[in-house]
């Protein structure tokens, strides 16, 4: 099999980074979650008074760029990697339905994304690499062998996200999810720089209707089709 570079793009909580997460263990693959980077951004931004309700002081966000260190370590008893920003693992804290509600607006300003795309790319120089997120088969890694574009009804998506949070002990409102789901899926497709949108050599998976082990079986077809190629 040859080392090829996999772009997994879609909206938001459709299952992307289960799938990606379990094919890169699967193949030995690097694996990275963009949207973490992009939540990661936000976490600090909230936590340094830079978003006050719905104002972001975009000046001075823009001056502690260079300050905001995200890496990803691997956590072996979790089995993928935790996000960590300035050195502190904050792989809960970025989950949070506050980072959600907050993350979008942070995700469409220009020098915020030129930063995240800087450092993505690096980490792919090597290829072996699966990344989802929003604009990795259009920006990212445009020459990508293999780009896949999930989607799912906005329904199914905030009914997942309600499981996991509840899972996890949160209490949480459908309502307030699927709201926060589709205002997500509005400023992420309608933003001026790198909108979600489909690669036009994107391959489609629609999962409103299938299983994890479905997926994950899915994605490794398609894995073996164009490495083995
Ligand atoms: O993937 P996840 O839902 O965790 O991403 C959080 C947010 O980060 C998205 O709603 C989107 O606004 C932003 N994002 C992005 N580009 C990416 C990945 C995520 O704009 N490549």
């Amino acid at each position: 099999m040859k080392k090829i570079t996999i772009a997994v793009d879609g909206y938001s909580s459709c299952g992307k980074s289960t799938m990606a997460k379990d094919l890169a263990r699967e193949i030995g693959y690097i694996y990275v979650d963009s949207g973490a980077m992009y939540r990661a951004v936000t976490l600090f931004a909230l936590e340094h008074g830079i978003i006050q309700g719905d104002h972001i002081d975009e000046e001075r966000l823009r001056q502690e760029m260079p300050g905001i260190e995200i890496a990803f370590r691997f956590n072996p008893e979790r089995g993928r990697p935790d996000t960590y920003l300035n050195g502190t693992r904050v792989e809960d804290r970025i989950r949070s339905l506050e980072v959600s509600n907050h993350v979008s607006p942070i995700a469409a300003l220009g020098f915020v994304r030129q930063e995240m795309v800087r450092q993505q790319q690096r980490m792919g120089l090597e290829k072996g690499i699966i990344m989802d997120g929003r604009d990795i088969g259009t920006t990212v890694f445009p020459d990508a062998e293999l780009k896949i574009f999930v989607t799912a009804s906005a329904e199914v998506r905030a009914r997942r996200r309600y499981d996991e949070l509840t899972a996890k002990g949160e209490t949480c409102d459908l309502e307030e999810i699927l709201h926060n789901v589709q205002e997500r899926d509005y400023i992420d497709t309608h933003r001026d720089i790198s909108p979600l949108r489909q690669a036009a050599d994107a391959v489609v998976l629609d999962n409103s209707h299938m299983t994890i082990p479905e997926q994950r079986e899915w994605l490794r077809a398609a894995y073996e089709r164009v490495a083995g190629e």
